[in-house]
């Protein structure tokens, strides 16, 4: 990973910005006359009788592809103009006509689309080219209506159809376009709608004109070719000779996206460049207020498309927008901010859709009760397909002059970095670029450092491909101690790694670089952790059986506690059986789960339910195994090199195979993702975590010994403490439901040996299961029988022998207990049938309780003893709950 004093580009750009704006600055008072402002100069606005009314009392509007999508919408707007926006003067930047379900292709989409294919020598540039012409001279009827109207429209429509028509037919001769005719064709959408738009509000008897923004804004390309910067002089000076050829009309029409170049050619603002349309407008105009109305209530915190939970903001600074638009967040497009910031003119950003919501507002002045997130973080953006190209070797290390050649490589590359980031020891550089410019990059820098490559002054000249920019962007955040740890803590806990970071020394941003596959998963654990009250927890619980579905009732009756005095929200996510599935995005509804399991299961798909995790909204997941099969453990390090936890009380996986123990603690080690299993041996009792902190602490466990099993403390609890027999306790402890169906799987002391396994491991011993000596209480002759009932049935046989075995301990006073043993100092263990003189702690137990005793260098002359209830489905439920807790707070939930 590239650390270092990095610079999000933006900020430089922005600094040169605020400079010129700073010469420019100009007050902003009542109506006035402005002929070419030489700005430059410092001079003050010269007051002429001509030219074009400017001042606040214009108002702005820009309405973006889906408000024209459509006759319908266009009548829309023009309606609001005509009636709705009570401004004295309007003018309306209107993009081309956007997508809509009926068509759902953008039309400058289209346009460029045809121009590739045109260049391609694909002839069907032609169909698209009738189609576009279909979509306006229908959007055209419907409009305005037969008459003198629409045929001057269709008139000018066809002219148009005739010259593109015959220009695309020489690209696809040539196999060619050249970069100013494919500004000249893409332009069209933009003045189709505005003519179409134009004619309707005359229709409607408004003092409405058309202005096509090639006559009026000047701008030049930037010299990376990626955005264009603003004459003002010259577009001032051509506004004002529009306004003496078309004098002032009270609504003005214009189109968005498209300009001239200072030698008159025809060029564009690049793709979304609307927005950047309105705010020149507004900024010629010295206008009062621009909206920039689009089909979202306003700037959210981030793309509401990806992140659910993102909301709406109700302020942000120039600087706040510019950068947020600059990292990425398509609602505004990155320059937009910038005029309206040299004028002080505020922007709002607003859904024509939904007139009743406030939308943003973009000013000046920073608020600081304004919505933010913790830290005063706003936003946070991605910019995807980029690619971090690194600069390595010692040979840079105090040479001056070399940052400037790798950048002055980039400049004559025509390559364009968004980011870059220099470690401090100055061994490397590192700077992103766009994806479709990473060769390239990487070839001109090994052209222009080859000499150093040679004598070894350059090791390493690389990309790292198919990365993303997440930017953290927000004016409080500067001065703030914490907020770079909590974003980069949020990444690493949704198991996303950071291959470079760069902070801009202003503190409003901060960047950093992930792989693309992750982008998705680090915006939505970011704004999470920077915008949830309560952190979000996503359950996938595989196994409803007894345990699993004890544990959905507890989680019900806690969850409203959780959510509001600890702020964690769990959410069911997945519930699965052996078979059957269901899966949900948002969680499942407690109450009425097992309805739903019967009427929308689908067939178990465990890849398909880890992918569900995975990709959740909601960054951090869990699979909560409450099985006792085999399966989930097979897949549990699948699931965590997806980033998904697991919490289970099944002691296959720890009891299992040693090495694919070793794979998944390995796997637990060297990523961020959890694997808690305090279920596994005591139910809820405290018994892994005991020895956890017992081990990590240094202590020295020299002996466990405990009664692990309910079914078997039950028996020995109760056998000698009245007269029945061994077979009638142990036909009583399955009567009571304490035995599983066949008691023999108690008897055989297996489930002990497998406890005495994961708490032999947990000491760091390499043991199998199968070293483990076990004494199983079922006779020999008995093993083999066929049914529960037919062993049952034949046990009295044996009670003599085990009466004999009570008699003998009982007549030395003691007692007998069935034990499990880790004796790590002989690197062993075992399960026994052992005696315990009568006030040992182990002889005084009831019921089902398990008791456990460490003997440990610390507690030796006494032992550590936890004794509790070990069994039952609440029990064990209550020890998943409380591994969950652990999970969440090791996720940052506020302790
Ligand atoms: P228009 O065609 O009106 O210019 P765009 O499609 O260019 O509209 O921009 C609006 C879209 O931007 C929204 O529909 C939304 O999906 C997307 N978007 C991305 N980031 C953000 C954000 N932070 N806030 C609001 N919208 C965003
Ligand atoms: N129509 C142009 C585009 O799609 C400009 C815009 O909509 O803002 O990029
Ligand atoms: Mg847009």
């Amino acid at each position: 990973m590239s650390i270092g004093r990095g610079i999000a580009r933006s900020e430089l750009q922005q600094r040169k910005v605020e400079i010129g704006s700073g010469l420019l600055a100009m007050r902003r008072a009542g109506t006035v006359r402005v002929r070419a402002v030489a700005a430059r100069s410092g001079a003050v606005p010269v007051v002429n009788a001509t030219g074009c009314d400017r001042g606040p009392q214009w108002k702005v509007h820009k309405f973006g592809g889906t408000c024209v999508a459509t006759a319908d919408r266009i009548e829309d707007i023009v309606q609001f103009l005509h009636t709705e926006d009570t401004a004295e003067k309007k003018l309306a930047v209107v993009s081309a006509m956007g997508s809509h379900p009926t068509s759902p292709t953008k039309v400058t989409d289209l346009l460029l689309n045809m121009i590739a294919k045109a260049s391609k020598k694909d002839p069907s540039f032609d169909e698209d080219l009738d189609a576009l012409k279909e979509k306006h001279e229908k959007a055209g009827t419907a409009l305005l209506g037969k008459g003198a109207d629409l045929d001057a429209f269709l008139g000018e429509l066809d002219a148009d159809m005739d010259n593109l028509r015959a220009m695309l037919k020489t690209f696809s001769i040539t196999g060619m376009c050249v970069d100013a005719y494919e500004d000249y064709i893409v332009g069209h959408g933009e003045l189709w709608c505005a003519r179409l738009t134009t004619a309707r509000c005359r229709q409607l008897g408004m003092n409405a004109g058309f202005m096509d923004a090639r006559e009026v804004i000047v701008v030049s390309p930037t010299s990376d070719g990626q955005s264009v910067d603003i004459h003002y002089d010259a577009s001032d000076a051509k506004l004002d000779a529009w306004c003496d050829q078309h004098g002032t009309p009270d609504v003005i029409i214009c189109t968005g996206f498209i300009a001239r170049t200072p030698e008159g050619m025809v060029t564009t603002l690049k793709r979304n460049g609307s927005d950047y349309s309105a705010t020149i407008m507004g900024a010629l105009f010295r206008s009062g207020g621009i909206t920039i109305w689009s089909d979202v209530d306003g700037i959210y915190s981030a793309d509401p498309r990806v992140v659910k939970d993102a909301v709406c903001l109700e302020k942000l600074t120039y600087n706040e927008a510019w950068e947020l638009s600059y990292f990425g967040a398509q609602v505004l497009h990155p320059k937009t901010t910038i005029p309206a910031m040299k004028f002080n003119i505020p922007v709002s950003s607003r859904n024509f859709f939904n007139r009743a919501a406030p939308g943003s507002v973009i000013c000046r002045d920073y608020d600081a009760d304004a919505l933010s997130g913790e830290f005063g973080v706003k936003g946070l953006a991605t910019i995807p397909n980029v690619a971090l190209i690194n600069v390595e070797g010692a040979g840079m290390i105090g040479v001056p002059g070399t940052a400037a050649s790798i950048f002055g490589a980039m400049r004559d590359a025509n390559v364009n970095t968004i980011m870059i980031s220099q470690a401090s020891s100055e061994h490397s550089v590192s700077f992103a670029v766009k994806q479709s410019d990473s060769s390239k990059a990487v070839a001109a820098l090994r052209r222009r450092f080859a000499e150093a490559i040679r004598s070894g002054g350059i090791q390493n000249i690389e990309a790292v491909d198919d990365c993303c920019i997440l930017s953290a962007v927000g004016h409080g955040m500067a001065n703030q101690r914490g907020v770079a740890a909590m974003f980069f803590s949020a990444l690493a806990k949704a198991n996303v790694n950071m291959v470079a970071i760069a902070q801009g020394s202003s503190e409003y941003n901060i960047t950093c670089l992930v792989r693309q596959q992750d982008a998705t998963r680090a915006l939505r654990a970011a704004h999470s952790r920077f915008y949830q009250k309560s952190l979000p927890i996503g359950i996938a619980l595989v196994g409803s059986g007894l345990i699993g579905s004890t544990f959905l009732s507890q989680l019900k009756d806690q969850w409203r506690k959780l959510c509001d005095e600890y702020h964690v929200d769990f959410r069911i996510l997945a519930i699965t059986t052996s078979k059957k599935m269901i899966l949900s995005d948002d969680g499942v509804d407690l109450d009425n789960w097992r309805a739903n399991m019967e009427a929308n299961a689908v067939d178990l798909d465990t890849d398909a339910m880890a992918d569900h995790l995975a990709n959740s909204s909601i960054p951090n997941t869990v699979v909560l195994d409450c099985t006792a099969s085999d399966d989930p453990p097979a897949e549990y390090l699948n699931w965590m090199k997806k980033g998904v936890h697991i919490i289970t009380p099944n002691k296959k996986l720890n009891s299992g195979d040693l090495t694919r123990y070793k794979d998944v603690k390995k796997q637990q080690r060297s990523s961020l993702t959890h694997f808690f299993y305090e279920g596994t041996v005591g139910a809820g009792l405290p018994v892994i975590f005991t020895l956890q902190h017992i081990v990590s602490s240094g202590d020295k466990v020299k002996r466990i010994e405990g009664i692990f099993s309910g079914t078997l403390s039950y028996i020995f609890n109760t056998f000698g403490s009245d007269d029945r027999t061994f077979s009638e306790v142990v036909i009583a402890a399955k009567e009571a439901g304490y035995t599983e169906p066949d008691p023999r799987d108690d008897l055989a002391g297996m489930d002990v040996a497998r406890k005495v396994t994961i708490l032999a491991r947990e000491c760091g011993m390499d043991l199998e299961l199968d070293q483990v000596s076990v004494k199983s209480l079922v006779p020999e002759p008995l093993q083999g029988v066929d049914s529960a009932d037919e062993y049952l049935r034949r046990l009295p046989e044996f009670d003599a022998e085990m009466q004999s075995l009570l008699e003998d301990a009982e007549k030395a006073g003691e007692c007998l207990r069935f034990v499990g043993v880790v004796d790590p100092i002989n690197r062993k263990g075992s399960v026994e049938l052992r005696r315990y003189p009568r006030d040992h702690p182990f002889a005084s137990l009831s019921g089902s309780d398990n008791i456990l005793s460490f003997e440990t260098e610390r507690y030796n002359i006494q032992p550590l003893i936890i004794r509790g209830p070990g069994a039952g489905a609440e029990v064990t439920a209550a020890g998943c709950f409380s591994d969950l807790l652990k999970l969440a707070s090791y996720l940052g939930a506020p302790s």
